[in-house]
């Protein structure tokens, strides 16, 4: 199965207008005419979306994503950001179920779900993050997170709904703490959840689904994740805040 690689760049809290505006200028002065064959994804902080989409907007080869998307339409959640606001951003992407939504805000599978399920309303691709920790893989749990996560958290979705759907395996012992999953652990884990899809989703869709790995992700280790079957791109934060480091990570990830 041929499926398109997608690389994401999450900023997390990093980056306001300013910033953003400078990266994008770089970036654009750095692959204009040129094609790339991936996605390339960019999730600057909400109150940067505007600036990202001046400058990226119409840049076919870069589409933006939001790093968070309310499960409600509108009302009473002061500090929550609607998926009809991220609309007028040129937002195509939203990134959910991200491991520090789940530790710090405490998201649970059901709102993650929630908030997946409201996505697709909005027609945006949701990344769906899903991740053990280190003491849930040492003690033998992972495959039942991973079981837990990815049930509950597509519940309810279609197969169209997958198809527009990307999953973020992200082992959370490898977020920002430059330990990688080897690529033995990273291939293993993602042929795991591509199976966990074709129990709930037939082999059909499992097999067009997109599973791409985060976790410390590098300029000096994205060729070799890159080169296992079942990884289908990257979602990096750390590494992505350079618009050369991030080009990087594409260029030994896909080459060509
Ligand atoms: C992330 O937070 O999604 C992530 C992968 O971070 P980093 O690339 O910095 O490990």
């Amino acid at each position: 199965m041929n499926r398109k690689p997608i690389f994401a760049a999450n900023w997390k809290m990093n980056k306001g207008p300013s910033e953003t505006e400078d990266f994008a200028k770089s970036l654009l002065s750095k692959i204009q005419n040129r094609t790339f064959p991936c996605d390339i994804v960019i999730a600057p902080p909400f109150v940067s979306l505007a600036k990202a989409a001046e400058v990226l907007g119409n840049v076919p080869a870069v589409a933006l994503a939001a790093q968070n998307c309310s499960q409600f339409d509108s009302g009473a959640y002061t500090g929550e950001i609607s998926g009809m606001m991220l609309k007028e951003f040129f937002v195509h992407y939203v990134i959910l179920g991200h491991s520090e939504r789940r530790a710090i805000y405490g998201e649970t599978d059901a709102v993650i779900n929630a908030k997946l399920r409201k996505a697709r309303e909005y027609n945006f691709k949701p990344i769906f993050c899903i991740g053990e920790t280190l003491e849930e893989r040492e003690g033998g749990k992972l495959e039942q997170v991973l079981r837990t996560q990815v049930s509950e958290g597509l519940a309810g979705l279609s197969e169209r709904d997958l198809q527009d759907t990307v999953i973020a395996y992200e082992p959370v012992w490898a977020i920002g703490t430059g330990v990688t999953a080897t690529s033995a652990q990273a291939q293993e884990a993602h042929a795991f959840v591509r199976s966990l899809v074709a129990e709930k989703f037939g082999t059909e869709s499992a097999a067009k689904i997109r599973i791409q790995y985060g976790g410390s992700v590098k300029p000096s280790n994205a060729a070799e994740l890159m080169a296992c079957p079942d990884i289908d791109g990257a979602l990096i934060s750390g590494a992505s805040l350079e618009p050369q480091s991030f080009l990087d990570i594409i260029q030994n990830g896909v080459p060509g």
